[in-house]
Order: C-alpha cells, then structure tokens, then sequence
C-alpha cells in the first residue's frame, strides 16, 4: 500500500468535516514530499528541530500542526510559520506563544492539551482544571493568541471501553465550554490517532493525528 492508497482509504471512513493531520515525524522528507504530492497538506510534528528541518525544505503551503510537548524557549523559532499549536498545556507557553505571535505579527492558534490518559508520563492540564483556567484574568490580555478547543491522547491500551470513556470525558469538557465561551472560533476538538481514531470520531473529534496508518510502522 503507498502513501496515496492509506491516505484514500482513511478519508473514505471519516466524515468530511474531520480534519486529518498527518503525523510526519521520523519520517524522512522523501516521505513527506510524497504525501505532498498527493495534495494533503496538514502535517503533524512533535518535535520542533525536526519541524524547523523539514519547514526549510520542503514547499511552504504546508500547514505545520505542533502536536508534542512544547518548550517555551523554543516558541521562537515556529512561531513565524507555525499553524495550529496542540499541545499547550501552561500559563508560561501560551504567554510565550502571545509575545513570540506579537513580535510576528500573527495570532497563534492553540488548543489546550487535557490529560484524559490513565498514565503519569503525558502531558497536559487535569480535566478540573481547564474551566478555572479559561476564566483566569491572565487569559484576556493575550490578544495574539486564540484558543481554538482541546486536545488530548487517551491511554495506550487494547481496551476499547476505557479509551471510549475518556474520549467521551474529553468531548464532554469540550461541549461544556462550548455553551459557555464567548469565543465562536472555540471548535475544534484534536483527538484520535491510528489506532483510535474511529472511536474518538464517534464521540465527536474534529480533528485526528493519524501516523503510522499512513505511512505504516515507526522504527
Ligand atoms: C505520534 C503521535 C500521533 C500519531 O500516532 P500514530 O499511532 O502513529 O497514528 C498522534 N498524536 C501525537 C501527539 C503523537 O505524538
């Protein structure tokens, strides 16, 4: 199977209102080039070197996703291209993001990463957490960035009830600050990735970072 017959087969079993990034990282360029010639051109990147390496040669059409853990002292160097930042998950990143969007006269979207996993080692805000945080003074004075919605991973396992729950858990805090947020562009909710992806969509995701079913297995 090539890049072009996954990708197809991936978008013949989601909904056209779900937005597919495609997780390059680890690939090589040549890979990613191929993908661009199919004509996707939402790309996921967890680390910044390698989206900074990968951004300087390859087209610049290409809509850069940061999904990993973002160090503030690396917001600089993506924040003159970067298009949609997943993986926000403190006060200090996004008033980084703020002041790094200012100084390139952009607004950054970003999307608040929630722990929804039942494991220690992922990043992101508690669930309990997220509603105080939106509701902070701190947030309305960071004008350059726009909180699109949220993101979140689920936990790593076979069992689909339990992945299923924190899926649903995600939507729900997702659909709660929806009713409430003045914010209209608050829409869009990051979560499923190869191996979930089917069972995130039915509890309501907007949009998927999908790796390894495209290009198949990382080494
Ligand atoms: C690697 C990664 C993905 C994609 O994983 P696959 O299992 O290869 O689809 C999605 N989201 C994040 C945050 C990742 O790091």
């Amino acid at each position: 199977m090539t890049i072009k017959d996954n990708l197809q087969q991936i978008n013949n079993t989601i909904p056209s209102s779900v937005t597919l990034i495609a997780v390059t990282k680890t690939q090589p360029v040549e890979r990613l080039q191929e993908l661009y010639e199919t004509g996707h051109r939402s790309f996921g990147e967890n680390k910044v070197q390698e989206m900074l390496d990968k951004h300087s040669i390859l087209p610049n059409d290409i809509e850069w996703h940061l999904i990993g853990h973002l160090q503030s002292n690396k917001v600089k160097f993506i924040a003159p291209f970067v298009k949609l930042i997943h993986s926000v998950d403190s006060l200090k990143l996004l008033q980084e993001i703020n002041k790094q969007a200012e100084k390139n006269n952009r607004i950054i979207d970003c999307l608040l990463q929630v722990h929804i996993a039942n494991e220690e080692t992922k990043f992101g805000f508690e669930p309990s957490e997220i509603e105080l945080f939106l509701d902070s003074p701190e947030i309305p004075p960071l004008t350059h960035v726009n909180i699109r919605g949220l993101m979140g991973m689920a936990t790593n396992t076979a069992n689909e009830v339990q992945i299923n729950e924190e899926f649903a858990l995600l939507a729900a805090l997702f659909h709660s600050i929806q009713s409430t947020i003045k914010n209209t562009e608050f829409n869009i909710l990051s979560m499923g990735m190869s191996s979930d992806y089917l069972l995130a969509i039915q509890n309501g995701s907007t949009m998927i970072r999908v790796g390894s079913s495209i290009f198949g297995k990382r080494r």
